[in-house]
């Protein structure tokens, strides 16, 4: 750490001094601006929230009734001596990287980011910095992702092969993002397409906020008599085993997270299928985000830390890392 750092590492998270306010903090604090919803990063207790405008709705529907204020993207607004705006950091609804301006010094924290855009949120957006706080969780070079279209294309052929054969495919994935994308992949003309009551509730979200996704019910609202031998099922792992399945029979499982490209995760999952989607850059894409920014310093955080200092510090930028609590069963 340097004297004049608009970030610095606090037992309650990352701070920023000049302006007063903490960037996803893990314990409670007085002000928070919150990069995204998922649970490691938007967590319940601090007084007052500062997000992304359509963060909103998500933040709502999972921390409940709490103190937020939103700003547009791009737009701008004083917390003590420094300027904040939020900017789109394509990972799920309502993702930001926060920029922060100080007498023409700008710092970018960029929470989770994902640089292929995917049509259920915002697509990531480089903002040129002088210090990057870069995520790294797929960050060791044998991560890298094929193209979205190639992967929608293969969980569409499974699906398919499936309803010929008189089953049901079961994706289990995390409800709020990869649930959405997925969704959004899905051909519309195969069979019904059923989600867990998890994942409806995030999609609710998702349409109000204006995201067009292909219609989909609950199991409980399918009428009796349904024919659901074919459907495509969307639902958490934690239902894995649960009588929730019942209501298919006969079914073969997936499971959809970057992790899947690790040889043996499929079968430690216990599922049929491993399709490797993630809402994470992959190295390389991490690696053109971090030279978008311009940036000649990038602090590292949750993920392969150590890994992606020493590469950027061979590349000549100044590289260090923070230690935060993010990334703790994170959806990857
Ligand atoms: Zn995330
Ligand atoms: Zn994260």
């Amino acid at each position: 750490m340097k004297p004049n750092d608009l970030v610095v590492l606090r037992p309650q998270g990352l701070y920023c001094p000049q302006g007063d306010f903490y960037i996803d903090p893990w314990r409670p604090v007085g002000r928070a601006l919150i990069t995204h919803a998922h649970a490691d990063h938007a967590r319940t207790g601090h007084t007052h929230y500062l997000a992304a405008q359509p963060a909103a709705g998500v933040l709502k529907s999972r921390l409940g009734n709490i103190s937020l204020e939103t700003l547009r993207y791009g737009e701008k607004t004083r917390c003590g001596d420094v300027s904040v705006s939020f900017h789109p950091a394509g990972h799920v609804l309502g993702s930001a990287q926060v920029r922060i301006e100080h007498k023409g010094e700008v710092w970018v924290a960029s929470g989770d980011y994902k640089l292929e855009a995917d049509g259920t949120c915002d697509p990531f957006e480089p903002v040129r910095c002088d210090t990057f706080i870069t995520e790294s969780t797929f960050g060791l070079p044998i991560y890298q992702w094929r193209a979205q279209s190639v992967l929608f294309a293969e969980i569409n052929a499974w699906w398919l092969r499936n309803r010929n054969e008189g089953r049901a495919s079961v994706m289990y994935c995390y409800s709020f993002g990869k649930a959405q994308r997925i969704l959004s992949g899905l051909s519309q003309d195969i069979a019904p397409i059923v989600v867990h009551s998890a994942v409806d509730a995030l999609n609710q979200a998702y349409r109000d906020a204006g995201v067009v996704l292909p219609p989909a019910c609950k199991v409980s609202d399918l009428e009796t008599g349904t024919d659901v031998r074919g459907a495509f099922v969307i639902a958490p792992p934690a239902v894995q085993g649960s009588s929730f399945l019942k209501r298919f029979r006969e079914h073969s499982d997936a499971f959809a997270s970057g992790w899947m490209q690790l040889r043996g995760a499929r079968r430690r999952r216990g599922v049929d299928q491993g399709f490797v989607l993630s809402d994470h850059a992959d190295w390389p894409g991490l690696m053109q985000a971090i030279k978008a920014t311009e940036a000649q310093r990038v602090i590292v955080t949750h993920g392969s830390v150590d890994v992606m200092v020493r590469h950027l510090c061979e590349q000549g930028l100044e590289a260090e890392s923070f230690s935060t609590e993010y990334g703790v069963e994170e959806p990857a």
